[in-house]
C-alpha cells in the first residue's frame, strides 16, 4: 500500500491517541474507554475522504486496548505517512529570490517528512518557510524582531505554549502588487520548526498566512 496519510494528519492522529492512552491509564470504567475510543475512531476516519478498504482497516483502531497496542499502531502507520515533497537547492533560492545571502537548510532538516520546510538564519535574525500550495512552492521571510518578553506564547500553526526561546513573534516579509504599499503582518510561530512540524495538525492557518503574505488571497 502506497502512503496515503499526510504528515499532519499522522500528528493529528498521535495526538488522538494520546488522549485514548491517557482513558485507558485512567478511567476503570470500560463503558466510557468504549464511548471515548468509537468517539476518537470517528474522528480519525473524519480526518480522511474516499478511503480504500484497506486503508480503513489500517487506521481502525477497534482492536487497540493498551498503551502497547496504540504504539504499534502508531509505529506500523508512519509507514504510510508521506510529507511535503522534495525541494532543491535552486527551487529554495528561487522562493527568496530577494534574500541576497540566503543560507540554506541542513541535508538533514530536507529529507525528514515534514508539513513545510523551515530554518532559522540566526545571523540576519530571519526564520524561512516553504510549503507546496498547489504544487507550487511558496514561502516567507519572516523578521524576529528583539524583544525581552517573558510572556508565554501560542504557535499560531501548531499551538504549542512556550515563552520567548521557543514560541516567538514574526513579522514576514510580504508581497504587493503594487511595489510602493506596504502591508505589516504578525504571529506567534515556534523557532524550532522540526518540533514545530511534529505538532502540527491542520494546515488551515498555515496556508491563510502564505497567501496573506504572497498576495495570492
Ligand atoms: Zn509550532
Amino acid at each position: 500500500m502506497e502512503p496515503f496519510i499526510k504528515k499532519h494528519e499522522y500528528n493529528a492522529i498521535r495526538k488522538y491517541l494520546r488522549d485514548l492512552n491517557s482513558t485507558f491509564r485512567n478511567c476503570t470504567d470500560q463503558k466510557i474507554i468504549e464511548t471515548h475510543k468509537a468517539n476518537i475512531g470517528e474522528n480519525i476516519l473524519h480526518l480522511f475522504s474516499n478511503l480504500s478498504d484497506d486503508q480503513r482497516a489500517l487506521i481502525d483502531i477497534s482492536a487497540l486496548n493498551d498503551s502497547f497496542s496504540i504504539d504499534n499502531y502508531i509505529s506500523n502507520l508512519d509507514h504510510y505517512v508521506y510529507g511535503m515533497a522534495d525541494i532543491t537547492p535552486v527551487a529554495i533560492r528561487k522562493v527568496f529570490k530577494k534574500e541576497k545571502k540566503l543560507k540554506l537548510p541542513s541535508g538533514e532538516v530536507l529529507t525528514s517528512k515534514k508539513v513545510y520546510l523551515g530554518w532559522l538564519d540566526e545571523s540576519i535574525r530571519k526564520l524561512f518557510l516553504i510549503y507546496n500550495l498547489d504544487n507550487k512552492w511558496i514561502g516567507m521571510a519572516c523578521r524576529i524582531p528583539n524583544t525581552n518578553s517573558t510572556n508565554t506564547h501560542i504557535c499560531t500553526l501548531c499551538n504549542h505554549v512556550g515563552k520567548e526561546d521557543e514560541v516567538t513573534f514574526v513579522s514576514p516579509i510580504c508581497k504587493m502588487s503594487d511595489p510602493d504599499a506596504y502591508k505589516s503582518i504578525g504571529f506567534h510561530i515556534c523557532l524550532d520548526s522540526e518540533q514545530c512540524n511534529e505538532r502540527i495538525t491542520s494546515t488551515e492557518k498555515l496556508e491563510k498566512l502564505l497567501k496573506t503574505v504572497n498576495n495570492l488571497s
